[in-house]
């Protein structure tokens, strides 16, 4: 039996297992996929408090998980199907274990949005992305569409730029959503050419990405810009979905908790992407997490 266990090994659920594991709480971390969460979608961190220039996003990862295990708190590569409270808590996996703990922290974050249009889903993996940092390397000298207009799109294209010949930015209105700071480097990036008041309608190709029909939401003419590849980078929906009713969620599907992050089951915390917040970063993906661990030990000490 753990004293807690927390399900998302992003930032808040590494933040909450490096407070639970200092609080000496007998703790474990499962993780669908790998540690970092959304941090994996981004090469470097600017705005993380402390390190000047930035820093690349697998060291900070890498130090964060060293800094967990270093307390005895272990990361198992599990996806979570069900969470069920009985007297305690049972955290079943995807081959059916059963894991036990007197509380339970969910730190699931969220996954990227999809635009939901023809050709999407076809050429997902074959032209059509959602991570730079994963699959840029592939488009050396490819002309690539990014769609979105908010921090990602504009750290995607950046990115991207890297490997690519041209990048289309394609935005549905005439302004950015991204920080000023992404908006200057845009502006100086002679391969990126931003196509304003424009949504991506189709993406087109026999076996890979070959065009996507534009169309001016303004003056609705249509046009086809030949591309090799498609990062969308529309924004993200909450991870909460494998919960059912086991906590009460908003109608984004965002896990509602009170001011110390406890949910609609006692118990059971909530931190990070999967519970909304006015400002999506990794710090205050990081400050939650702290705070989720701290409420869940005051929780256990009153329920011995
Ligand atoms: P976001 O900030 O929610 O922006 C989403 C963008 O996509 C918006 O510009 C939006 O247009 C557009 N969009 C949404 N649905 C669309 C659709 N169906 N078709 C076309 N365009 C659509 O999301 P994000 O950029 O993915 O970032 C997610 C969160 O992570 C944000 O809170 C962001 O600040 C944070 N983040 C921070 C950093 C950083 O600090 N360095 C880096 C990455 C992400 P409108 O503007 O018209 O709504």
């Amino acid at each position: 039996m753990y004293d807690v266990i927390i399900i998302g090994a992003g930032p808040a659920g590494l933040t909450a297992g490096l407070y639970a594991g200092r609080a000496r709480l007998n703790t474990l971390i499962l993780e669908k996929v790998m540690a970092g969460g959304q941090m994996v979608l981004t090469a470097t961190v600017e705005n993380f408090p402390g390190f000047p220039g930035g820093i690349k996003t697998a060291e900070l990862i890498e130090r964060l998980v060293k800094q967990v295990n270093d307390l005895q708190v272990n990361i198992g590569n599990k996806e979570i199907k069900q969470v069920v409270k009985t007297d305690n808590f049972v955290i079943v996996d995807s081959d059916l274990k059963e894991y036990y703990s007197r509380a339970v922290i969910i730190a699931t974050g969220a996954l990227p949005k999809k635009l939901g249009i023809s050709g999407e889903d076809k050429l997902a993996g074959r032209g059509v992305s959602y991570c730079a940092v994963c699959d840029g390397p592939l488009f050396k000298e490819k002309d690539i569409a990014v769609v979105g207009g908010g921090d990602r799109a504009a750290e995607e294209a950046i990115f991207l730029s890297r490997f690519a010949k041209g990048i289309k930015l394609i935005h549905r209105r005439d302004s950015l959503r991204a920080t000023k700071i992404l908006q200057e480097r845009l502006k100086q990036n002679k391969k990126i050419t931003v196509v304003w008041d424009a949504v991506v309608t189709e993406i087109t190709g026999a076996n890979k990405v070959e065009a996507v029909k534009i169309k001016n939401v303004k003056n609705k003419e249509e046009s086809v810009t030949k591309c090799d590849g498609v990062f969308i980078a529309i924004g993200v929906l909450p991870n909460t979905g494998f919960l059912n009713d086991f906590v009460k969620v908003d109608d984004g599907g965002y896990i509602i908790t009170d001011e110390n992050l406890m949910t609609s089951c006692e118990g059971a915390f909530a931190c990070g992407d999967c519970r909304k917040r006015p400002l999506l970063q990794i710090i205050t993906a990081c400050a939650e997490g702290a705070l989720a661990a701290f409420s869940a030990d005051k929780y256990l000490e009153n329920h011995k």
